[in-house]
């Protein structure tokens, strides 16, 4: 070999040997043990660190990088959206633990302390709920899983595992936004039990061109329906389709729609309410050949049930006063409530989640169907006197029913409830109050209606909308319903 030859075929060398060595560092890096503190708590990370490209542009992420939990990319992406995406908008609410991002007509919302997830106004269940992860205690920021955010706002994303990086693109269609599922509820599907007792399965079989991906299911239990929703025209399909019929006694009724306007196939499950109670869609399996409902009681699920009802919602705001809208703090504090009493191993239903408004008749009927131990509702009062302030908690004579089983009564709920209510927010006390609200009149289980403060007092709404408030005022609540149940 001649020299020059030899000169050359070194420094081509090197030049091949230089780029691998990057990629080594890359692999080293993937390696090396990064402190991090994941929702409160100190972990250590080995994982992978990815990097981010948009629209084949680099991004740099370095101080808040991607991570890798459960085989999903966790994306810091209120970070990604204001270096490089304009038309993407990111909004977190701290105080309902909401974030929200959008695009055009579509949108994602988590919440921080829940598996629903709405694509598009729809209620869905996602495993991947948001992380809050911090480094080098630069503060905590909400890490989300990056394919459903950009996949859901209409983004094509895609993952390049050799290079670990997410490749994220603008695509010329953006999603189109559509709400079947307003009042949809998702109920989680963590309850594993023994499958002996089931009430009923049904099994249906999807066409060929229809994969898991393509199916989105959501309980509507304020109708007694359930909807599946599947991608494309299959109306055909499903009206050749004999359905198994071991779940009589669970299903009443399937109807098949086409939606052109979506694109989607909406089979609507009519399901059965007998003396029994609410028949629940306790698990869903779905595969690229079937979907597999598993049908069952609340009261066969779960021990302890309380139904909690934030007052008010969408067009109905409640009371309204400084720029504050009732239906907000009643949710906020409905939420924290929840959070309290799930810790000790009870099932909280919501009647609404977010800012939707479900009928009062409908909030009322959900104890009975759900066969729940108590309901409660939460709101906060309103006079034409602005010095009117204080703390009532409200029942219903109608509703004044012990039986032999249950001691419970409303009364006792009602007493409860205010006295430690008093004690632990110090409010003026107004006393526990008797009238026919609906929400309590018309629930067959113990129910209270607590109107926690006076809006329209400008020092006890100032006070009202503090963390501090909120939180004794749950933790009173809270601590009253875990009373109630050690008393029964
Ligand atoms: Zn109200």
């Amino acid at each position: 070999m001649k020299k020059s030859v030899l000169i050359l075929f070194s420094v081509l060398l090197s030049v091949f040997v230089l780029l691998p060595s990057e990629n080594a560092e890359a692999a080293k890096k993937d390696e090396e043990l990064i402190n991090l503190i994941i929702d409160g708590e100190n972990t250590v990370y080995d994982g992978t660190v990815a990097g981010f490209i948009f629209n084949d542009k680099k991004i740099n992420i370095k101080k808040t990088p991607t991570y890798i939990f459960d085989d999903t990319a966790y994306i810091n992406i209120k970070k990604v959206i204001k270096k490089a995406i304009p038309d993407a908008k990111y909004f977190y609410n701290k105080s309902i633990g909401r974030i929200k991002i959008t695009r055009g007509d579509c949108s994602i919302i988590f919440y921080t302390d829940n598996m629903i997830v709405y694509k598009n106004g729809k209620a869905t269940y996602n495993r991947n709920i948001p992380k809050c992860i911090e480094q080098d205690g630069n503060g905590g920021n909400y890490y989300l899983p990056g394919r459903l955010v950009f996949e859901t706002l209409g983004y094509s994303y895609v993952w390049d595992d050799e290079n670990k990086v997410s490749k994220v693109t603008e695509t010329a269609a953006t999603g189109k936004a559509y709400e079947l599922y307003k009042y949809g509820i998702v109920l989680d599907n963590k309850v594993t039990r023994d499958i002996d007792n089931y009430h009923g399965e049904l099994n249906i079989k999807l066409p060929d061109s229809v994969t898991s991906e393509d199916v989105v299911i959501s309980d509507n239990i304020y109708k007694n329906e359930i909807y599946i929703s599947i991608k494309g025209d299959h109306k055909k399909f499903f009206d050749n389709l004999s359905f198994n019929d071991d779940c009589e006694n669970c299903v009443v009724q399937i109807r098949e729609e086409y939606h052109p306007e979506d694109d989607i196939t909406l089979l609507k499950i009519i399901t059965q309410t007998d003396s029994e109670g609410l028949c629940l869609l306790h698990k869903d399996l779905i595969s690229d050949e079937n979907i597999k409902l598993i049908f069952d009681r609340a009261g066969d699920l779960y021990d302890k049930i309380v139904i909690l009802d934030a007052g008010h919602g969408a067009n109905d705001p409640g009371t309204q006063n400084f720029g504050i809208d009732e239906k907000d703090c009643n949710l906020i504090i409905t939420k924290l409530i929840g959070r309290i009493i799930e810790k000790s191993g009870i099932k909280v239903f919501y009647t609404r989640y977010d800012d939707t408004l479900i009928a009062l008749r409908d909030r009322a009927y959900l104890g009975g169907r759900l066969d729940a131990d108590m309901f409660v509702s939460i709101h906060h009062n309103a006079n034409n006197s602005p010095e009117k302030n204080g703390t009532s908690v409200y029942y219903s004579l109608l509703n004044y029913n012990a039986t032999l089983e249950n001691t419970l009564t409303s009364r006792i709920m009602a007493e409860t409830m205010q006295n430690d209510l008093i004690e632990k927010i110090q409010t003026n006390d107004m006393k526990v109050l008797t009238t026919d609200f609906t929400v309590t009149k018309y629930n067959n289980v113990p129910s209270v209606l607590v109107e926690l403060s006076f809006l329209s007092n400008p020092e006890e709404c100032y006070r009202s909308i503090t963390d501090e408030f909120r939180n004794a005022a749950s933790e009173s609540i809270a601590g009253s319903i875990l009373k109630l149940y050690n008393q029964g």
